[in-house]
Protein backbone atom coordinates (compact mmCIF):
# COMPACT_ATOMS: atom_id res chain seq x y z
CA UNK A 1 0.00 0.00 0.00
CA UNK A 2 1.00 3.66 -0.65
CA UNK A 3 2.57 5.62 2.00
CA UNK A 4 0.20 8.27 1.46
CA UNK A 5 -3.34 8.62 -0.08
CA UNK A 6 -1.94 11.12 -2.96
CA UNK A 7 1.85 11.96 -4.49
CA UNK A 8 0.15 15.80 -4.49
CA UNK A 9 -2.66 17.43 -2.67
CA UNK A 10 -3.18 21.38 -4.20
CA UNK A 11 -5.15 24.04 -2.27
CA UNK A 12 -7.12 26.10 -5.09
CA UNK A 13 -7.69 25.65 -8.30
CA UNK A 14 -6.70 28.51 -10.26
CA UNK A 15 -4.39 29.56 -12.79
CA UNK A 16 -1.13 28.00 -11.01
CA UNK A 17 -3.26 24.75 -9.18
CA UNK A 18 -4.65 23.80 -12.46
CA UNK A 19 -1.47 24.06 -14.59
CA UNK A 20 0.55 21.86 -11.62
CA UNK A 21 -1.92 19.65 -11.11
CA UNK A 22 -3.10 18.94 -14.60
CA UNK A 23 0.63 18.20 -15.35
CA UNK A 24 1.33 16.48 -12.50
CA UNK A 25 -1.08 14.12 -13.29
CA UNK A 26 -0.05 13.99 -16.58
CA UNK A 27 3.63 12.74 -15.15
CA UNK A 28 1.35 10.08 -13.65
CA UNK A 29 1.45 10.92 -9.97
CA UNK A 30 -1.73 10.40 -8.28
CA UNK A 31 -3.28 14.36 -7.85
CA UNK A 32 -5.71 15.65 -5.69
CA UNK A 33 -7.02 19.20 -5.52
CA UNK A 34 -9.28 21.27 -3.90
CA UNK A 35 -11.49 24.70 -4.85
CA UNK A 36 -14.03 26.00 -2.80
CA UNK A 37 -15.33 29.06 -4.30
CA UNK A 38 -15.06 28.60 -8.52
CA UNK A 39 -13.02 26.58 -10.64
CA UNK A 40 -10.28 28.38 -12.46
CA UNK A 41 -9.41 31.07 -9.90
CA UNK A 42 -9.11 34.57 -9.99
CA UNK A 43 -8.43 35.07 -13.45
CA UNK A 44 -11.71 32.95 -15.06
CA UNK A 45 -13.87 34.35 -12.84
CA UNK A 46 -13.29 37.97 -11.49
CA UNK A 47 -10.11 39.00 -13.29
CA UNK A 48 -8.46 38.61 -16.75
CA UNK A 49 -11.36 36.72 -18.43
CA UNK A 50 -14.49 39.11 -17.44
CA UNK A 51 -12.06 42.14 -17.59
CA UNK A 52 -11.28 41.36 -21.05
CA UNK A 53 -14.90 40.78 -22.33
CA UNK A 54 -15.96 44.38 -20.49
CA UNK A 55 -12.75 45.85 -21.70
CA UNK A 56 -14.30 44.85 -25.49
CA UNK A 57 -17.93 46.23 -24.57
CA UNK A 58 -16.69 49.51 -23.50
CA UNK A 59 -14.95 50.16 -26.67
CA UNK A 60 -17.97 49.81 -28.71
CA UNK A 61 -18.26 53.35 -27.83
CA UNK A 62 -15.26 54.73 -29.41
CA UNK A 63 -16.20 52.57 -32.06
CA UNK A 64 -19.78 53.96 -32.72
CA UNK A 65 -18.10 57.56 -33.03
CA UNK A 66 -15.79 56.40 -34.77
CA UNK A 67 -17.87 55.04 -37.50
CA UNK A 68 -19.48 58.07 -38.97
CA UNK A 69 -16.27 58.94 -40.35
CA UNK A 70 -16.03 55.96 -42.61
CA UNK A 71 -19.75 56.01 -44.00
CA UNK A 72 -21.53 54.45 -41.48
CA UNK A 73 -24.81 56.17 -39.87
CA UNK A 74 -24.71 54.64 -36.45
CA UNK A 75 -28.23 55.54 -34.39
CA UNK A 76 -30.35 54.42 -31.13
CA UNK A 77 -27.21 52.96 -29.38
CA UNK A 78 -28.16 52.22 -26.15
CA UNK A 79 -26.23 49.89 -23.77
CA UNK A 80 -27.88 47.29 -20.73
CA UNK A 81 -26.12 46.23 -18.39
CA UNK A 82 -27.97 42.78 -17.34
CA UNK A 83 -26.99 41.89 -21.23
CA UNK A 84 -23.51 42.30 -20.87
CA UNK A 85 -23.26 40.98 -17.24
CA UNK A 86 -25.60 37.87 -17.76
CA UNK A 87 -23.66 36.89 -21.09
CA UNK A 88 -20.64 36.98 -19.66
CA UNK A 89 -21.98 34.83 -16.63
CA UNK A 90 -22.76 32.03 -19.20
CA UNK A 91 -19.13 32.29 -20.87
CA UNK A 92 -17.72 31.86 -17.57
CA UNK A 93 -20.03 28.74 -16.58
CA UNK A 94 -18.86 27.19 -19.61
CA UNK A 95 -15.30 28.10 -18.79
CA UNK A 96 -15.91 26.57 -15.18
CA UNK A 97 -17.19 23.44 -16.72
CA UNK A 98 -13.84 23.18 -18.63
CA UNK A 99 -11.39 23.63 -16.06
CA UNK A 100 -13.16 20.18 -14.31
CA UNK A 101 -13.42 18.72 -16.78
CA UNK A 102 -9.83 19.39 -17.77
CA UNK A 103 -8.56 17.93 -14.57
CA UNK A 104 -11.05 15.42 -13.99
CA UNK A 105 -9.54 13.89 -17.81
CA UNK A 106 -6.45 14.30 -16.50
CA UNK A 107 -7.09 11.95 -13.41
CA UNK A 108 -7.06 14.47 -10.88
CA UNK A 109 -9.20 13.22 -7.86
CA UNK A 110 -11.60 17.09 -7.49
CA UNK A 111 -13.12 18.43 -4.23
CA UNK A 112 -14.99 21.34 -4.20
CA UNK A 113 -14.48 22.49 -0.46
CA UNK A 114 -12.07 24.36 1.87
CA UNK A 115 -9.24 22.53 2.43
CA UNK A 116 -6.38 23.48 5.16
CA UNK A 117 -3.37 21.72 6.04
CA UNK A 118 -3.37 19.96 9.33
CA UNK A 119 0.21 18.88 9.17
CA UNK A 120 2.93 18.57 6.45
CA UNK A 121 1.47 15.58 4.84
CA UNK A 122 -1.85 16.08 6.06
CA UNK A 123 -5.26 18.30 4.77
CA UNK A 124 -8.40 18.90 6.06
CA UNK A 125 -10.60 18.49 3.21
CA UNK A 126 -13.79 19.71 4.12
CA UNK A 127 -13.55 17.88 6.71
CA UNK A 128 -12.23 14.31 5.70
CA UNK A 129 -8.63 13.83 6.70
CA UNK A 130 -6.38 13.23 3.41
CA UNK A 131 -2.39 12.22 3.45
CA UNK A 132 -0.44 13.45 0.62
CA UNK A 133 3.65 13.61 -0.36
CA UNK A 134 3.44 17.07 -1.18
CA UNK A 135 1.24 19.52 -0.67
CA UNK A 136 1.04 22.84 -3.17
CA UNK A 137 -0.54 26.03 -2.17
CA UNK A 138 -2.21 27.88 -5.12
CA UNK A 139 -5.04 29.37 -3.22
CA UNK A 140 -4.21 33.40 -4.93
CA UNK A 141 -5.21 36.49 -3.69
CA UNK A 142 -7.67 38.82 -2.32
CA UNK A 143 -8.43 42.70 -2.38
CA UNK A 144 -7.34 44.49 -0.30
CA UNK A 145 -9.12 47.87 0.86
CA UNK A 146 -7.44 50.31 3.06
CA UNK A 147 -9.12 50.79 6.45
CA UNK A 148 -10.69 54.04 6.42
CA UNK A 149 -14.13 54.99 7.87
CA UNK A 150 -17.21 53.68 5.66
CA UNK A 151 -15.39 51.37 3.64
CA UNK A 152 -17.95 48.67 4.13
CA UNK A 153 -19.90 50.85 1.23
CA UNK A 154 -17.02 50.47 -1.29
CA UNK A 155 -16.38 47.46 -3.63
CA UNK A 156 -13.75 45.77 -5.19
CA UNK A 157 -13.36 44.04 -8.43
CA UNK A 158 -14.64 40.95 -7.22
CA UNK A 159 -18.01 42.42 -6.82
CA UNK A 160 -17.85 44.81 -10.00
CA UNK A 161 -18.03 42.06 -12.16
CA UNK A 162 -21.51 41.27 -10.39
CA UNK A 163 -23.00 44.31 -9.91
CA UNK A 164 -26.89 44.60 -9.72
CA UNK A 165 -27.35 47.69 -11.20
CA UNK A 166 -25.01 49.49 -13.42
CA UNK A 167 -24.39 53.26 -12.62
CA UNK A 168 -24.26 56.59 -13.79
CA UNK A 169 -21.31 57.83 -11.48
CA UNK A 170 -18.24 55.78 -10.22
CA UNK A 171 -15.28 56.17 -8.48
CA UNK A 172 -12.35 54.33 -8.95
CA UNK A 173 -9.09 54.65 -6.52
CA UNK A 174 -6.29 53.47 -7.36
CA UNK A 175 -3.18 53.84 -9.62
CA UNK A 176 -2.19 50.33 -10.53
CA UNK A 177 -3.62 47.31 -13.54
CA UNK A 178 -7.07 47.25 -12.47
CA UNK A 179 -8.02 51.06 -11.52
CA UNK A 180 -6.88 52.08 -15.04
CA UNK A 181 -8.76 49.46 -16.57
CA UNK A 182 -11.95 49.33 -15.00
CA UNK A 183 -11.61 53.52 -15.27
CA UNK A 184 -11.83 52.87 -18.65
CA UNK A 185 -14.18 50.18 -18.65
CA UNK A 186 -16.92 52.54 -16.83
CA UNK A 187 -15.98 55.27 -18.88
CA UNK A 188 -16.73 53.30 -22.38
CA UNK A 189 -20.17 52.38 -20.72
CA UNK A 190 -21.39 55.42 -19.88
CA UNK A 191 -20.38 56.22 -16.15
CA UNK A 192 -19.18 59.95 -15.46
CA UNK A 193 -15.90 58.01 -14.08
CA UNK A 194 -13.35 59.83 -11.65
CA UNK A 195 -10.13 57.81 -10.78
CA UNK A 196 -7.92 58.97 -7.18
CA UNK A 197 -5.09 58.40 -7.26
CA UNK A 198 -2.94 59.24 -4.37
CA UNK A 199 0.79 59.68 -5.20
CA UNK A 200 1.91 62.08 -8.38
CA UNK A 201 1.33 60.15 -11.07
CA UNK A 202 -0.54 56.96 -11.63
CA UNK A 203 1.22 53.29 -12.74
CA UNK A 204 4.08 53.41 -10.42
CA UNK A 205 7.06 51.19 -12.00
CA UNK A 206 5.73 51.75 -15.25
CA UNK A 207 8.14 53.87 -17.76
CA UNK A 208 7.81 57.63 -17.24
CA UNK A 209 6.65 58.06 -20.93
CA UNK A 210 4.60 55.53 -20.96
CA UNK A 211 2.84 56.77 -17.31
CA UNK A 212 2.60 60.38 -18.61
CA UNK A 213 0.94 59.37 -22.47
CA UNK A 214 -1.54 57.18 -20.77
CA UNK A 215 -2.66 60.27 -18.67
CA UNK A 216 -3.12 62.19 -21.51
CA UNK A 217 -4.66 60.10 -23.55
CA UNK A 218 -7.31 59.59 -20.61
CA UNK A 219 -8.22 62.78 -20.02
CA UNK A 220 -9.09 63.79 -23.89
CA UNK A 221 -11.60 61.14 -23.00
CA UNK A 222 -12.92 63.73 -20.14
CA UNK A 223 -12.96 61.38 -17.49
CA UNK A 224 -11.65 62.79 -14.36
CA UNK A 225 -8.58 61.50 -13.61
CA UNK A 226 -7.40 63.27 -10.12
CA UNK A 227 -3.27 62.51 -8.45
CA UNK A 228 -2.62 63.27 -4.91
CA UNK A 229 -5.85 62.74 -4.08
CA UNK A 230 -7.22 59.99 -1.90
CA UNK A 231 -10.35 59.55 -0.20
CA UNK A 232 -10.37 59.74 3.88
CA UNK A 233 -14.36 58.64 4.45
CA UNK A 234 -17.35 57.05 2.75
CA UNK A 235 -20.70 58.48 3.73
CA UNK A 236 -23.87 57.10 2.70
CA UNK A 237 -26.84 59.29 2.02
CA UNK A 238 -29.64 56.63 1.42
CA UNK A 239 -28.42 55.62 -2.35
CA UNK A 240 -25.79 58.16 -2.57
CA UNK A 241 -22.53 57.88 -1.63
CA UNK A 242 -20.49 60.88 -0.27
CA UNK A 243 -16.78 60.75 -0.82
CA UNK A 244 -14.97 63.32 1.55
CA UNK A 245 -11.42 63.23 0.56
CA UNK A 246 -8.28 63.91 2.43
CA UNK A 247 -8.13 68.13 1.38
CA UNK A 248 -12.08 68.01 2.75
CA UNK A 249 -13.31 67.42 -0.84
CA UNK A 250 -16.96 65.96 -0.78
CA UNK A 251 -17.59 64.18 -3.89
CA UNK A 252 -21.11 62.25 -4.60
CA UNK A 253 -21.56 59.08 -6.34
CA UNK A 254 -23.17 55.54 -6.61
CA UNK A 255 -20.07 53.86 -6.04
CA UNK A 256 -16.64 53.44 -5.14
CA UNK A 257 -14.34 50.71 -6.44
CA UNK A 258 -11.24 50.09 -4.34
CA UNK A 259 -8.29 48.38 -6.38
CA UNK A 260 -5.28 49.02 -3.93
CA UNK A 261 -3.73 45.87 -4.53
CA UNK A 262 -4.66 42.31 -3.64
CA UNK A 263 -2.73 40.35 -0.59
CA UNK A 264 -1.53 36.61 -0.65
CA UNK A 265 -4.29 34.42 0.88
CA UNK A 266 -2.39 32.50 3.37
CA UNK A 267 -4.28 32.87 6.50
CA UNK A 268 -6.51 30.56 8.11
CA UNK A 269 -5.48 27.42 5.71
CA UNK A 270 -3.04 25.95 8.58
CA UNK A 271 0.04 27.57 7.19
CA UNK A 272 0.29 28.64 10.68
CA UNK A 273 0.17 25.35 12.57
CA UNK A 274 2.37 23.52 9.97
CA UNK A 275 5.43 26.41 10.41
CA UNK A 276 5.24 27.65 6.73
CA UNK A 277 6.94 30.61 7.03
CA UNK A 278 5.33 33.92 6.13
CA UNK A 279 7.20 36.95 4.80
CA UNK A 280 5.49 40.82 4.54
CA UNK A 281 1.61 40.97 3.69
CA UNK A 282 1.15 37.16 4.27
CA UNK A 283 2.91 35.85 1.22
CA UNK A 284 4.10 32.59 1.46
CA UNK A 285 8.31 32.28 1.69
CA UNK A 286 9.44 29.85 -0.71
CA UNK A 287 13.08 29.15 -2.75
CA UNK A 288 13.36 29.22 -6.43
CA UNK A 289 11.85 25.75 -6.88
CA UNK A 290 8.59 27.14 -4.72
CA UNK A 291 9.53 24.66 -1.66
CA UNK A 292 8.59 27.09 1.45
CA UNK A 293 10.17 26.06 4.70
CA UNK A 294 8.35 22.90 5.22
CA UNK A 295 10.40 20.70 2.45
CA UNK A 296 7.25 18.72 1.72
CA UNK A 297 4.97 21.89 1.33
CA UNK A 298 5.43 24.17 -2.11
CA UNK A 299 3.30 27.21 -3.43
CA UNK A 300 3.30 29.28 -6.36
CA UNK A 301 0.95 32.33 -7.93
CA UNK A 302 -0.26 35.25 -6.05
CA UNK A 303 0.23 33.54 -2.53
CA UNK A 304 3.76 33.96 -3.12
CA UNK A 305 3.53 37.66 -4.24
CA UNK A 306 6.47 37.31 -6.79
CA UNK A 307 5.10 38.71 -9.75
CA UNK A 308 0.52 38.71 -10.17
CA UNK A 309 0.06 37.57 -13.39
CA UNK A 310 -1.87 34.46 -14.79
CA UNK A 311 0.86 33.15 -17.24
CA UNK A 312 3.61 33.41 -14.29
CA UNK A 313 1.22 31.38 -12.07
CA UNK A 314 1.18 28.91 -15.03
CA UNK A 315 4.72 29.05 -15.45
CA UNK A 316 5.49 28.54 -11.44
CA UNK A 317 2.98 25.24 -11.49
CA UNK A 318 4.88 23.97 -14.53
CA UNK A 319 7.82 23.85 -13.11
CA UNK A 320 6.52 22.28 -9.72
CA UNK A 321 5.13 19.32 -11.66
CA UNK A 322 8.54 19.10 -13.89
CA UNK A 323 10.52 18.49 -10.76
CA UNK A 324 8.33 16.65 -8.42
CA UNK A 325 7.44 14.27 -11.08
CA UNK A 326 9.13 14.44 -14.40
CA UNK A 327 12.64 14.65 -13.16
CA UNK A 328 13.30 18.23 -14.46
CA UNK A 329 14.86 20.39 -12.32
CA UNK A 330 13.86 24.28 -13.05
CA UNK A 331 13.15 27.63 -12.53
CA UNK A 332 11.21 30.43 -13.57
CA UNK A 333 13.11 33.06 -15.06
CA UNK A 334 11.20 36.82 -14.33
CA UNK A 335 13.44 38.76 -16.17
CA UNK A 336 11.83 40.16 -19.16
CA UNK A 337 8.37 38.81 -18.80
CA UNK A 338 5.90 40.65 -20.94
CA UNK A 339 3.07 42.75 -19.36
CA UNK A 340 0.16 44.80 -20.89
CA UNK A 341 -2.65 46.95 -19.19
CA UNK A 342 -5.83 46.91 -20.69
CA UNK A 343 -6.64 50.18 -20.52
CA UNK A 344 -7.78 52.93 -23.08
CA UNK A 345 -5.88 52.91 -24.85
CA UNK A 346 -3.91 49.92 -23.84
CA UNK A 347 -0.03 49.60 -22.68
CA UNK A 348 2.34 46.74 -23.65
CA UNK A 349 5.82 46.57 -22.17
CA UNK A 350 8.76 44.46 -22.34
CA UNK A 351 11.93 44.78 -20.33
CA UNK A 352 13.72 47.36 -18.55
CA UNK A 353 11.68 51.61 -18.11
CA UNK A 354 14.28 54.07 -19.31
CA UNK A 355 14.60 54.88 -15.39
CA UNK A 356 15.85 51.38 -14.47
CA UNK A 357 18.04 50.71 -17.40
CA UNK A 358 20.00 54.23 -16.79
CA UNK A 359 20.23 53.00 -13.46
CA UNK A 360 21.72 49.72 -14.26
CA UNK A 361 23.94 50.54 -17.46
CA UNK A 362 24.26 54.88 -16.82
CA UNK A 363 24.02 56.02 -20.07
CA UNK A 364 21.64 54.40 -22.59
CA UNK A 365 19.97 54.94 -26.19
CA UNK A 366 16.15 55.86 -26.64
CA UNK A 367 14.12 55.93 -29.81
CA UNK A 368 11.13 56.97 -29.26
CA UNK A 369 7.73 57.53 -31.75
CA UNK A 370 4.71 59.53 -31.04
CA UNK A 371 2.15 59.70 -34.21
CA UNK A 372 -1.70 59.13 -35.00
CA UNK A 373 -2.60 55.98 -36.10
CA UNK A 374 -3.40 55.92 -39.65
CA UNK A 375 -7.33 54.94 -38.58
CA UNK A 376 -7.58 58.35 -36.94
CA UNK A 377 -6.94 59.97 -40.09
CA UNK A 378 -10.11 59.92 -40.84
CA UNK A 379 -11.95 59.57 -37.64
CA UNK A 380 -10.51 62.50 -36.84
CA UNK A 381 -10.10 61.41 -32.88
CA UNK A 382 -7.38 62.85 -31.22
CA UNK A 383 -5.25 60.00 -30.09
CA UNK A 384 -1.59 59.42 -30.58
CA UNK A 385 0.36 56.16 -29.86
CA UNK A 386 3.57 55.81 -28.23
CA UNK A 387 6.24 53.47 -29.22
CA UNK A 388 9.88 53.48 -27.38
CA UNK A 389 12.97 51.69 -27.44
CA UNK A 390 15.83 51.54 -24.62
CA UNK A 391 18.70 50.29 -26.06
CA UNK A 392 22.42 49.09 -24.78
CA UNK A 393 24.72 51.72 -26.18
CA UNK A 394 28.08 49.91 -26.63
CA UNK A 395 26.24 46.20 -27.04
CA UNK A 396 23.33 47.47 -29.03
CA UNK A 397 21.17 44.96 -26.76
CA UNK A 398 17.21 46.26 -27.22
CA UNK A 399 16.62 46.15 -22.99
CA UNK A 400 13.45 47.94 -23.20
CA UNK A 401 10.18 48.35 -25.23
CA UNK A 402 6.92 50.39 -24.42
CA UNK A 403 3.58 51.07 -26.45
CA UNK A 404 0.75 52.99 -25.55
CA UNK A 405 -1.81 52.01 -28.09
CA UNK A 406 -4.39 50.01 -30.15
CA UNK A 407 -3.40 46.18 -29.46
CA UNK A 408 -0.29 46.80 -27.41
CA UNK A 409 -0.71 43.57 -25.62
CA UNK A 410 -1.20 41.37 -29.17
CA UNK A 411 2.43 43.89 -30.53
CA UNK A 412 4.61 43.47 -27.59
CA UNK A 413 3.97 39.21 -27.07
CA UNK A 414 5.50 39.36 -30.35
CA UNK A 415 8.56 41.64 -29.62
CA UNK A 416 8.69 39.74 -26.25
CA UNK A 417 10.14 36.78 -28.09
CA UNK A 418 12.72 38.90 -29.80
CA UNK A 419 13.89 40.24 -26.46
CA UNK A 420 14.19 36.73 -24.76
CA UNK A 421 16.42 36.22 -28.00
CA UNK A 422 18.60 38.87 -27.16
CA UNK A 423 17.70 41.43 -30.61
CA UNK A 424 19.81 43.99 -30.77
CA UNK A 425 18.29 47.22 -32.58
CA UNK A 426 20.38 45.96 -35.68
CA UNK A 427 18.03 42.70 -35.41
CA UNK A 428 14.81 45.45 -35.30
CA UNK A 429 16.44 47.75 -38.16
CA UNK A 430 16.71 44.05 -40.28
CA UNK A 431 13.31 43.28 -40.21
CA UNK A 432 11.46 44.33 -42.79
CA UNK A 433 8.18 46.35 -41.84
CA UNK A 434 4.38 45.02 -42.04
CA UNK A 435 2.53 47.82 -43.79
CA UNK A 436 0.57 49.47 -43.12
CA UNK A 437 0.50 48.93 -39.31
CA UNK A 438 1.33 50.79 -36.26
CA UNK A 439 3.66 47.87 -35.00
CA UNK A 440 5.72 48.63 -37.90
CA UNK A 441 7.20 51.90 -36.37
CA UNK A 442 9.19 49.57 -34.03
CA UNK A 443 11.30 48.90 -36.98
CA UNK A 444 12.24 51.65 -38.47
CA UNK A 445 12.91 54.20 -35.55
CA UNK A 446 16.06 55.45 -36.71
CA UNK A 447 16.70 58.92 -35.10
CA UNK A 448 17.83 58.44 -31.72
CA UNK A 449 16.38 60.68 -28.87
CA UNK A 450 18.94 63.56 -28.44
CA UNK A 451 21.42 62.72 -24.82
CA UNK A 452 20.33 64.21 -21.86
CA UNK A 453 22.56 67.07 -20.59
CA UNK A 454 24.10 64.72 -17.89
CA UNK A 455 24.66 62.37 -20.36
CA UNK A 456 27.22 64.52 -21.67
P1 LIG B 1 -6.06 32.25 -8.25
O1 LIG B 1 -6.34 32.24 -9.71
O2 LIG B 1 -6.60 33.37 -7.46
O3 LIG B 1 -6.61 30.86 -7.67
C1 LIG B 1 -6.62 30.57 -6.30
C2 LIG B 1 -7.83 29.69 -6.02
O4 LIG B 1 -7.70 29.11 -4.73
C3 LIG B 1 -9.14 30.45 -6.00
O5 LIG B 1 -10.05 29.88 -6.90
C4 LIG B 1 -9.63 30.32 -4.55
O6 LIG B 1 -11.04 30.24 -4.44
C5 LIG B 1 -8.97 29.01 -4.15
N1 LIG B 1 -8.79 28.84 -2.70
C6 LIG B 1 -8.23 29.73 -1.83
N2 LIG B 1 -8.16 29.18 -0.60
C7 LIG B 1 -8.69 27.93 -0.70
C8 LIG B 1 -8.87 26.88 0.24
N3 LIG B 1 -8.48 27.00 1.52
N4 LIG B 1 -9.44 25.73 -0.18
C9 LIG B 1 -9.83 25.58 -1.48
N5 LIG B 1 -9.66 26.56 -2.41
C10 LIG B 1 -9.09 27.71 -2.02
N6 LIG B 1 -3.39 38.56 -14.86
C11 LIG B 1 -2.98 38.55 -16.14
O7 LIG B 1 -1.99 37.91 -16.46
N7 LIG B 1 -3.68 39.23 -17.11
C12 LIG B 1 -4.80 39.96 -16.83
O8 LIG B 1 -5.39 40.56 -17.72
C13 LIG B 1 -5.23 39.99 -15.48
N8 LIG B 1 -6.34 40.68 -15.16
C14 LIG B 1 -6.76 40.68 -13.86
C15 LIG B 1 -7.90 41.42 -13.55
C16 LIG B 1 -8.36 41.46 -12.26
C17 LIG B 1 -9.59 42.26 -11.93
C18 LIG B 1 -7.69 40.71 -11.25
C19 LIG B 1 -8.21 40.70 -9.83
C20 LIG B 1 -6.55 39.98 -11.54
C21 LIG B 1 -6.07 39.96 -12.85
N9 LIG B 1 -4.93 39.26 -13.22
C22 LIG B 1 -4.50 39.26 -14.51
C23 LIG B 1 -4.13 38.52 -12.20
C24 LIG B 1 -4.45 37.02 -12.23
O9 LIG B 1 -5.84 36.83 -12.13
C25 LIG B 1 -3.74 36.31 -11.09
O10 LIG B 1 -2.37 36.62 -11.13
C26 LIG B 1 -3.90 34.79 -11.19
O11 LIG B 1 -5.26 34.43 -11.15
C27 LIG B 1 -3.14 34.10 -10.04
O12 LIG B 1 -3.35 32.72 -10.10
P2 LIG B 1 -3.25 31.81 -8.80
O13 LIG B 1 -3.34 30.40 -9.25
O14 LIG B 1 -2.10 32.22 -7.99
O15 LIG B 1 -4.52 32.19 -7.93
P1 LIG C 1 -1.48 47.22 -8.06
O1 LIG C 1 -0.49 46.79 -7.08
O2 LIG C 1 -1.15 47.13 -9.51
O3 LIG C 1 -1.92 48.72 -7.75
C1 LIG C 1 -2.38 49.10 -6.49
C2 LIG C 1 -2.62 50.59 -6.52
O4 LIG C 1 -3.29 50.98 -5.32
C3 LIG C 1 -1.33 51.38 -6.58
O5 LIG C 1 -1.54 52.50 -7.41
C4 LIG C 1 -1.11 51.81 -5.14
O6 LIG C 1 -0.43 53.02 -5.02
C5 LIG C 1 -2.54 52.00 -4.69
N1 LIG C 1 -2.69 51.84 -3.24
C6 LIG C 1 -2.20 50.86 -2.46
N2 LIG C 1 -2.58 51.03 -1.19
C7 LIG C 1 -3.32 52.16 -1.16
C8 LIG C 1 -3.99 52.86 -0.13
N3 LIG C 1 -3.95 52.43 1.14
N4 LIG C 1 -4.66 53.98 -0.44
C9 LIG C 1 -4.69 54.43 -1.71
N5 LIG C 1 -4.09 53.80 -2.74
C10 LIG C 1 -3.41 52.68 -2.46
O7 LIG C 1 -2.77 46.38 -7.70
P2 LIG C 1 -4.15 46.14 -8.44
O8 LIG C 1 -5.13 46.00 -7.35
O9 LIG C 1 -4.40 47.15 -9.50
O10 LIG C 1 -3.92 44.74 -9.15
C11 LIG C 1 -3.32 43.62 -8.47
C12 LIG C 1 -2.41 42.88 -9.39
O11 LIG C 1 -3.17 42.09 -10.30
C13 LIG C 1 -1.57 43.77 -10.32
O12 LIG C 1 -0.41 44.23 -9.69
C14 LIG C 1 -1.24 42.84 -11.45
O13 LIG C 1 -0.11 42.07 -11.13
C15 LIG C 1 -2.48 41.95 -11.52
N6 LIG C 1 -3.32 42.42 -12.63
C16 LIG C 1 -2.86 42.27 -13.90
C17 LIG C 1 -3.56 42.75 -14.96
C18 LIG C 1 -3.03 42.58 -16.34
O14 LIG C 1 -2.13 41.78 -16.55
N7 LIG C 1 -3.55 43.32 -17.32
C19 LIG C 1 -4.86 43.41 -14.79
C20 LIG C 1 -5.27 43.50 -13.41
C21 LIG C 1 -4.52 43.03 -12.38
P3 LIG C 1 1.18 53.14 -4.95
O15 LIG C 1 1.68 52.93 -6.32
O16 LIG C 1 1.35 54.53 -4.45
O17 LIG C 1 1.63 52.09 -3.98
Amino acid sequence: MAEFDYDMFVIGIGSGGVRAARFAANFGARVAAAEDRYMGGTCVNVGCIPKKLFVYASHFSHDFEDANAYGWTVGGVSFDWPTLRDNKDKEISRLNGIYENMLVNAGVEVFKVRARVVDPHTVDVGGKMVTAKYILIATGGWPSVPNIPGNEHAITSNEFFHMEKWPERAIVVGGGYIAVELTGVFNGLGVNVTQLYRGPHFLRGFDDDVRYHLADEMRKQELDLRFNANIARIEKEGEVLVAVLEDGTQMRTDVILYATGRLPNSANIGLENSGVKLGKGGAVLVDEGFKTSVPSIYAIGDVIDRVQLTPVALEEGMVVANALFNEKAGAVDYKNIPTAVFSQPSIGTVGLTEGEARDKYGKVDIYKSDFKALKHTLTGRDERTLMKLIVHPETDVVLGVHMVGPEAGEIIQGIGIAIKAGATKATFDATIGIHPTSAEEFVTMREKVPDRKEDN
